[in-house]
């Protein structure tokens, strides 16, 4: 049986998931660095590609446009042809245009503050928290569809608002902290908390799972 209050259930989640990521992460390059502008490169690949896909863009990418300066000075249809492949191409149309406005209007230095982030063209509150904490390690929601099953499942939420209310409950203050609590629970509902048949025999919130218990009890 899984503990009954929403606090014993947040402990269990905040300390088994760390520890889990550690130990069964995938490890991906754009996990490796803290460079804004790659991290939004990849942040936008990610957002209709699948990772082996962007696996293979990313670096290509990176190699033909490897600061934003050199970005916002490409030609379109040269950033279009980069982008070949990857299909929904108003991404690498927004990137362009967000390259130039942060060379223009932020002296080339990608903001850190998720309110300023989404002032950007093509980046909504997901990405903008996605930024912050990936490339700043800034406590900042990062609710995704991965995120927002997870943590609906586990503590038997739903909602956008509830999400990402819990989500800034849930996740710590403290930087490096926080950057790997928001990638564990990605990673979780990537790799363990699936949409369709979740492995919940593996998973290291299974204890303290509502929607795991409910399936049992059922
Ligand atoms: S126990 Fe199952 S439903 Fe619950 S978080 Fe883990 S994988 Fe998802």
């Amino acid at each position: 049986m899984p503990p009954k209050s929403n606090r014993a259930i947040e402990r269990v989640f905040r300390r088994a998931l760390p520890a889990w990521y550690r130990r069964a992460a995938r490890d991906l390059p754009w996990r490796r660095t803290r460079d804004p502008y790659a991290i939004v490169v990849s942040e936008f690949m990610l957002q209709q590609t699948q990772v082996a896909r962007v696996l293979e863009y990313w670096p290509r990418f990176l190699k033909r446009y490897p600061t934003i300066e050199r970005l916002a000075r490409a030609k379109r249809a040269a950033v279009r042809e980069a982008w070949d492949g990857l299909g929904y191409y108003r991404r690498a149309a927004n990137l362009h245009r967000l390259a130039r406005v942060v060379v223009r209007e932020y002296d080339g230095r990608v903001p850190d503050d998720p309110e300023e982030l989404e002032k950007l063209p093509g980046v909504g509150h997901y990405t903008a928290g996605a930024v912050a904490c990936f490339a700043y390690e800034r406590s900042a929601a990062t609710v995704d569809t991965n995120v927002g099953r997870v943590l609906g499942r586990v503590f038997g939420v739903s909602g956008e608002k509830k999400l990402i209310a819990l989500h800034r409950a849930l996740q710590p203050r403290r930087g490096t902290s926080a950057w790997t609590f928001n990638q564990a629970v990605m990673e979780l509902g990537a790799l363990v908390c699936r949409a369709r048949k979740p492995r919940c025999e593996i998973c290291p919130v299974s204890g303290a799972c509502r929607w795991y218990a409910a399936s049992r009890s059922a």
